[in-house]
């Protein structure tokens, strides 16, 4: 006689009306245990709560991996058209951007933030450098590239204390006071006038 490769356990007592045996753990449990579920007789999951959950959860995982995967393979395929589509909606939504990365910058340097998009005004040329301010290309020089700077950068983020200008510009300046920066650029220039010439051969 053949067994039944996965013989289904029944009760040996007939169930309290209460009760019910979970199709994964094998638990009997009060009916409270399992969701509704139109579909079946008794209206209600043939798996209980818990084990529901870990289901949904576990199937979850296998589709991230799936999902992540297939990412992967369309940016491999599409290289060029996808960084092109991420730079033109990286200059489209430029604004939201750049206080978005300024309100991680907060967050991270423990600064008050009250930044609107609106807020934001970004102008033509630097206005430390004068070059040409234009939002980076996704893997190119960001020199150029506007961002946002703190006029003084403990009081944090809001309208009246921020400046755009370019990325450069405020590598640069970064928390350097104004005496500060007086004073490198003194030390650059005597450093420079009096070095000697390099000795050619
Ligand atoms: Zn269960």
């Amino acid at each position: 006689m053949r067994r039944r490769a996965f013989p289904q356990v029944r009760p040996l007592l007939q169930l309290e009306e209460n009760m019910k045996i979970c199709r994964i753990c094998r638990e009997e449990k009060l009916l409270e245990c399992f969701s509704k579920d139109k579909g079946q007789k008794d209206g209600l999951r043939s798996l209980c709560k818990p084990c529901d959950v870990k289901k949904v959860r576990a199937n979850r995982a296998k589709n991230m991996d799936r999902t992540k995967q297939r990412w992967a393979e369309r940016y491999q395929n599409n290289r060029e058209k996808m960084i092109s589509q991420q730079q033109a909606r990286y200059i489209k939504y430029l604004e939201r951007h750049l206080v978005y990365a300024a309100k991680q910058r907060a967050k991270r340097f423990n600064v008050p933030f009250d930044l609107k998009e609106e807020d934001i005004i970004i102008p033509e040329y630097c206005p430390i450098l004068g070059i040409k301010l234009q939002p980076r290309s996704v893997d190119s020089n960001r020199d150029g590239s506007p961002s946002i700077d703190r006029i003084r950068p403990e009081l944090g983020y809001f309208k009246d204390n921020v400046v755009v200008m370019s990325y450069r510009a405020n590598r640069i300046k970064n928390n350097g006071t104004a005496e500060e920066h007086r004073k490198i650029a003194d030390w650059m220039e005597s450093k420079i006038c009096n070095s000697a010439q390099p000795v050619l051969q």
